[in-house]
């Protein structure tokens, strides 16, 4: 019996066999998707190896491959090879990691049901089966039989079926769940899930040709009357375009009708026939101008030289190009893509978050023209498989793409950029919990390539991989153009309260800065990293804060929905008029986040021109670029917002940019607090006096002592990282140790908390000596939508010993069958929170 080894995108490890009928055998390759039962679903699976009959079939019945979904594999042996070794990294199953590197190509699986044998016999035996008493009595039922029927006429076709949202529309409001349940429990209908499409397709449209009249041939003289007017419109503007066009564009330009098109084809002046249209997403589409070429500064000559000495080798390299925002970094990035793609080689560009950098896919655009491609989730589901296969295809020398672009298909990849390479965007933050930043550093050393980390504020991974000389570093410590770094002042709120009596939201040193902005028509950005309009609300009277039901969280108040909404798990209620513990009227709305500081900037400064960019106002397609465009233009002077505001765009207008609550992040049990803090100082910092204008950055925070603040004021990474990492060493932390989060959750916290326990346990005994274990204890957020949580931290001396360690423990948990359903482990954990 042919069989097949298949992944499949659950959380269990083994891979699993199943038969082959011989009908697919010829289908059945390594790298192909194929859907197959799995419990009681199907689901889309990825073939990885064929066994012929010198395998010993198991003594259980094997389940068949039902469906094969690709006529060319999709999953090369570079992809296998690496998700394979991801997928060990980070103690996931390698079909949910084969899945993570084929975004959006699931195959859709529908319901669909048809007519059994036993079914088909109590249909037609009509009055006959009434007193069969080898049917059950369900089969007598006037309704269900008229439901039978429906199947009959529309899903007799057994290998089809008919879709199970069909049958509900043409039964109609007489559509009985629990009768049609019956039907299937007594076996007259079956339920089956069948592929409704194998996930997006090519995109065919018609285009018409030209027939040059040579072609025509002169035993097919031109018959009929002279072409009419449109027709000849119609011949003009196929000319005009070269001979061909697709018949969309033609009818719509020349006015003329489907049937004047028929006639030119009657007349075998023109063919017209069906070609892939290959579907482009939008920022491809936009024409820019051709890119301005520099003459590179000596700092950027120097970062080029370091990486095309790199790349000369054609061996494994990485370099951290540490350059503060403004510094030229793209710039060096775009050149080193040059010479690779001139050399023969591809490039991948991976960037933490496209959707948010639409001026970049741009300027590629103009560098790249056709050769460029695009990988991000912003794309249609379409797009996407259609830039997919161009990559795969050979057809494209360039990727620009988020975190799952570090899976693309791109062959011959001799280097990867990462910009933004301590962005959090890299980590996927749901299972599986990947770093797209580590995996193109293991996807270089697997095919000999290079890797150019860049940023303003390296995280302290990738910085401390440089001191030790593992990366080549390079620094660009100025600004391009005249600007320089803007200058910081840090504004205590201690004392402000002090010297005010009560509390301010903005302080006056911030206010007056604002002020001269509005009246000097310059424009500013407001950061506070809190949505909403009251961060709690408190009774007066017996203390309590209002808490989420379902998280262990305070209730955020959102004014124009009139809701207080937990951020968690965005649960919703009405804005209580009393105490929900005690009954007393005296509610206190504490706490200010975006939605009243936009309300206290426009009541103070009512004639500015002021938006806020969070994620409640920026909902929907589109939101955010026009929002930017609106900046870009001048048409705002004060922006507000959270950190969407300190992303890296470009905002050549703005000299003032103001941050309160500075140290928001820096109270919470995170490990990475600091770091965190630094890196969104110094990033909308950057937002500040970019090009020739010189900028001024405010910083509000109670602890406005803390180093990493201090040394943000300063622009000093170099003293920060120094105090950080000695901290780090101190208490062990990464990059001084491997790290790993282990989360149980569970309804009752007993529960969570013995199967934390076990996992414990299980480590302090596999692997002693090697492995810190700490916990079980509860996680800073103790409740989650519903569930407990309870976490245990295990650290490790190196990445390795870290991962035979979880690889014993998973063994350890399957032999003695511990669900893990509800386990989550986060390798390399960005925080700990
Ligand atoms: P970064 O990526 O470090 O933030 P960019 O590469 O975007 O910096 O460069 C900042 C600005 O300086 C851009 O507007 C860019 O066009 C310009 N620029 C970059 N390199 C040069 C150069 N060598 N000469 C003049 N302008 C440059
Ligand atoms: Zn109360
Ligand atoms: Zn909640």
């Amino acid at each position: 019996m042919l069989t097949a080894s298949v992944a499949v995108p659950r959380p269990v490890r083994r891979l699993f066999t199943y038969a082959v009928p011989p009908d697919l055998a010829s289908r059945c390759r390594r790298g192909v998707r194929v859907v197959v039962p799995f419990g009681q679903k199907k689901v889309t699976g990825y073939l990885l190896e064929l066994l012929d009959e010198s395998v010993p079939a198991p003594d259980y019945a094997l389940k068949p491959v039902e469906e094969v979904l690709d006529a060319v594999p999709v999953l090369d042996e570079s992809i296998l090879e690496m998700t394979r070794w991801a997928a060990d990294y980070y103690a996931a199953s390698w079909g949910e990691m084969i899945k993570a590197a084929l975004p959006g190509m699931q195959a859709v699986l529908r319901k669909t049901v048809t007519l059994t044998p036993r079914g088909i016999r109590a249909l037609e035996g009509g009055g006959g089966a009434l007193l069969d008493s080898s049917l059950p009595d369900v089969a007598r039922d006037p309704l269900a039989r008229d439901m039978l029927g429906v199947v009959a006429e529309f899903g007799a076709d057994p290998e089809r079926g008919m879709r199970m949202a069909d049958l509900r529309k043409k039964v109609g409001p007489r559509f009985r769940p629990a009768l049609f349940d019956r039907l299937r429990r007594e076996g007259l209908v079956a339920v089956v899930e069948r592929p409704a499409s194998p996930g997006p397709r090519p995109r065919y449209e018609q285009e018409a040709m030209l027939v040059q009249p040579a072609d025509r041939g002169a035993e097919r003289p031109q018959g009929g009357p002279p072409p009419g007017r449109r027709q000849q419109r119609l011949l003009d503007l196929l000319r005009e375009r070269g001979g061909r066009a697709p018949v969309s564009a033609l009818l719509t330009e020349s006015g003329a009708t489907r049937e004047a098109l028929r006639g030119l084809e009657r007349r075998g002046r023109v063919v017209v026939r069906s070609i892939e249209s290959p579907r482009r997403p939008a920022a491809l589409e936009l024409r820019v101008e051709a890119a301005p070429s520099f003459t590179p500064t000596p700092d950027q000559r120097a970062a080029l030289d370091v990486v095309s000495g790199l790349l000369d080798r054609r061996r494994f390299g990485a370099c951290l190009i540490r350059g503060v925002t403004g510094s030229g970094k793209t710039e060096v990035y775009l050149r080193s893509i040059e010479s690779v793609i001139s050399g023969g080689g591809r490039a991948l560009y991976l960037v933490p978050e496209i959707g948010l950098t639409p001026l970049l896919a741009r300027r590629l655009r103009s560098r790249f023209g056709e050769v460029l491609a695009l990988l991000h989730s912003g794309l249609t589901e379409g797009e996407r498989f259609d830039e997919w296969r161009r990559i795969r295809d050979g057809r494209v020398r360039v990727v620009l793409g988020a975190r799952s672009a570090v899976f693309a298909p791109l062959q011959d990849t001799r280097l990867i950029v990462v910009d933004e390479e301590h962005d959090a965007s890299y980590k996927q933050d749901e299972y599986p919990r990947y770093n797209g930043r580590d995996l193109a550093l293991l996807r270089a050393k697997m095919t000999d390539a290079v890797v150019v980390l860049g940023s303003a504020t390296p995280s302290m991974e990738s910085y401390r991989h440089a001191l030790r000389e593992r990366y080549r570093l390079v620094t660009l410590p100025s600004r391009i153009g005249q600007a320089g770094m803007p200058a910081v002042e840090r504004v205590d709120m201690r004392e402000e309260f002090r010297a005010l009596g009560r509390e301010s939201v903005l302080s006056r040193r911030l206010l007056s800065a604002l002020e001269e902005r509005v009246a000097g028509g310059e424009q500013s950005l407001v950061l506070l990293n809190r949505r909403g309009f009251s961060t709690f609300v408190l009774c007066r009277s017996c203390g309590e804060a209002v808490g989420c039901r379902r998280c262990s969280i305070t209730m955020t108040l959102h004014l124009r929905e009139q809701r207080l909404r937990c951020h968690y798990c965005d649960d919703r209620r009405r804005v209580p008029a009393s105490c929900p513990v005690c009954g007393s009227g005296e509610l206190h709305f504490g706490g200010t986040g975006t939605e009243r500081l936009e309300e206290i900037l426009r009541a103070r400064f009512p004639a500015a021109r002021i938006a806020r960019m969070d994620r409640d106002s920026m909902s929907g397609r589109g939101a955010m670029e026009r929002l930017l465009t609106r900046v870009e233009r001048g048409e705002i002077d004060i922006l507000l917002g959270t950190q969407m505001i300190a992303k890296g765009h470009d905002f050549p207008r703005v000299t003032l940019v103001g941050v309160l609550a500075a140290d928001a992040h820096l109270g919470l049990p995170d490990f990475r607090a600091g770091e965190r803090t630094f890196q969104l100082l110094a990033q909308v910092a950057g937002r500040s006096g970019r090009r020739d204008r010189p900028g001024e950055v405010i910083v509000q925070a109670y602890y406005a002592d803390h180093h990493a603040i201090r040394c943000a004021a300063r622009h000093d990474f170099e003293g920060f990282a120094k105090k950080e990492l000695a901290y780090r060493r101190v208490m062990n932390y990464p990059p001084y140790s491997a790290m790993t989060l282990i989360l149980v959750r569970d309804r009752r916290f007993a529960r969570a908390r013995e199967g934390a326990g076990t996992v414990a346990a299980l480590l302090r005994r596999l692997a002693p000596g090697t492995l810190q274990v700490m916990g079980p204890a509860p996680a800073p957020l103790e409740r989650l939508r519903g569930e407990y949580r309870v976490q245990v931290i295990v650290r490790a001396a190196s990445r390795r010993a870290m991962q035979d360690a979880l690889q014993s423990l998973m063994a350890e948990m399957e032999r003695r069958s511990i669900r893990s359903e509800n386990l989550t482990i986060d390798v390399d954990p960005l925080s700990t929170l």
